[in-house]
């Protein structure tokens, strides 16, 4: 099998991939959950339940506002004691349904049984409307909602499905695990999925760093029709949307356009894999894989967590935070962001839990710009890094926006490779949130 990958930059990173062979493992549910509204992008959900209220697993406690948004619902039994708010990753405070836990008990319309039920009868648009019940939303990280993704839009037209199984991230395992143990579910998902959008063509793309889990699926995949699994270069970021479209298809999408407008729709591994067990299990998405690690921690894992478990308590489970500890980040190191604190709770986009103490942390002081030309050379979608800085530093909106800072995927190859140690990452974020704001306004008049 070939390699494929996007032609323009990339890096490669150390892989510190250490949890790679750790089978997934169920974490012991917590004595308390606090399950935010807001775990997707979009308008929060609204809360259907008030203090005292008994839930069950799988009962919706926030049903989705507007077109954008997504149901939630509770991921453990027990009893709701209070909505308040608690902080989310970033540190902002957020609403949240906290429910002290009693037992284990499933809404009966849940099916737990480990039967694989291959066939679907459901039609499309049935498909979709169970998608939106069970709040599946891209467990990627983007927090999109999946029935949103599938709805295309009139004069608009999709031929291919693509399953994100890249996984580029540094240390992240989460979606390797669950490639490769739930081989033949996430396959069903992918058909699934496959029918929701009324296309015959799936393509896997996933990083040659996971040979067995490119061996069982490509295997397994044989018995599904219309899905083929290609095995990509292992290069940083080969998941970000863009790249994992010209890897795949040879597809451009152009600045500022979406997958759709090249007849592609992507979705994650695991988001596949919470669709099938939402149509074939009537199971929503209360709990993930979450890939807890870090060199200096004890019991590094996968672990599969219920939504809304304490960061605190599954840093604690994987042997607690190791001495020199310089910061925990959520996701992965290159796009996942420190947490301030372990306040936080899983949510469905939690896919990793990274712990960086402070020898590994170090990062030299910022000098000049040399102007090496070596952020260029890598920005994966032909940005000039440092220009894109300068102009931010100095506020100017208008050249930025004309040099495309809306195009910056904040992959972060850029802060990586700059031998000047430039925060080109932080300042280029802040210029495109800023440049996104000022066309939004004029959009708006
Ligand atoms: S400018 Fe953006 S897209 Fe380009 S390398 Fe830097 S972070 Fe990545
Ligand atoms: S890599 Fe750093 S030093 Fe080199 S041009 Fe870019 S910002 Fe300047």
């Amino acid at each position: 099998m070939s390699k494929i990958t996007f032609p323009k930059g990339g890096i490669h990173p150390p892989e510190n991939k250490i949890t790679e062979h750790l089978p997934i493992e169920t974490m012991p549910i917590p004595d308390e959950v606090a399950i935010l509204l807001s775990q997707h992008l979009g308008a929060p959900a609204k809360p259907i339940v008030a203090k005292g209220d008994k839930v069950l697993v799988g009962t919706l406690i926030g049903e989705a506002q507007g077109f954008i948004s997504a149901n939630i619902h509770s991921s453990v039994s027990g009893t709701v004691v209070k909505i308040d708010e608690i902080p989310d990753a970033n540190g902002y405070p957020k609403t949240a349904v906290v429910i002290k836990v009693e037992g284990d008990e499933w809404e009966p319309s849940c099916d737990l049984s480990s039967e694989l039920k291959k066939e679907c009868p459901l039609s499309p648009s049935d498909i979709i409307e169970k998608i939106k019940q069970a709040g599946i939303v891209g467990m990627g990280g983007a927090g999109f909602p999946t029935h949103v993704k599938l709805m295309i839009p009139e004069g608009k037209s999709v031929d291919t499905l693509i399953i994100n199984a890249a996984e580029c991230e540094p240390y992240l395992t989460a979606d390797h695990r669950l490639l490769l143990e739930r081989t033949e579910e996430l396959l069903v998902g992918v058909s699934i999925l496959k029918k929701a959008l009324s296309v015959d063509r799936a393509v896997i793309g996933i990083e040659s760093n996971k040979p067995d889990a490119i061996k069982k699926l490509s295997e397994t995949a044989l018995e599904y029709e219309g899905i083929e699994i290609k095995e990509l270069k292992t290069k940083y970021p080969q998941g970000a949307e863009k790249q994992l479209i010209k890897a795949v298809t040879g597809r451009e999408v152009p600045s500022g356009r979406l997958p759709l407008d090249v007849g592609c729709v992507v979705i994650n591994a695991g988001t596949a894999h919470a669709v099938y067990r939402a149509v074939q299990k009537n199971i929503p998405l209360i709990e993930r894989v979450v890939t807890v690690t870090g060199k200096a921690l004890k019991k590094p894992a996968n672990l599969m967590v219920r939504t809304g478990t304490p960061v605190s308590v599954v840093v604690d489970y994987a042997g607690g935070l190791p001495d020199d500890i310089c910061k925990v980040i959520s996701g992965g190191p290159m796009m996942g962001k420190a947490m301030p604190n372990l306040d936080s709770t899983i949510t469905k986009t939690t896919s990793g839990i990274l712990v960086i103490t402070g020898k590994e942390a170090i990062r030299p002081e910022p000098t000049a710009c040399i102007r090496c030309a070596k952020c260029v050379s890598v920005c994966p979608m032909g940005l000039e890094p440092y220009l894109l800085e300068k102009l931010t530093e100095n506020k100017l909106w208008d050249k930025a926006e004309e040099k495309a800072i809306t195009d910056c995927v904040e992959c972060g190859s850029c802060s990586y490779i700059c031998p000047a140690a430039r925060p080109l990452l932080d300042n280029i974020r802040y210029g495109k949130s800023t440049v996104m704001m000022i066309k939004r306004k004029r959009s708006a008049k």
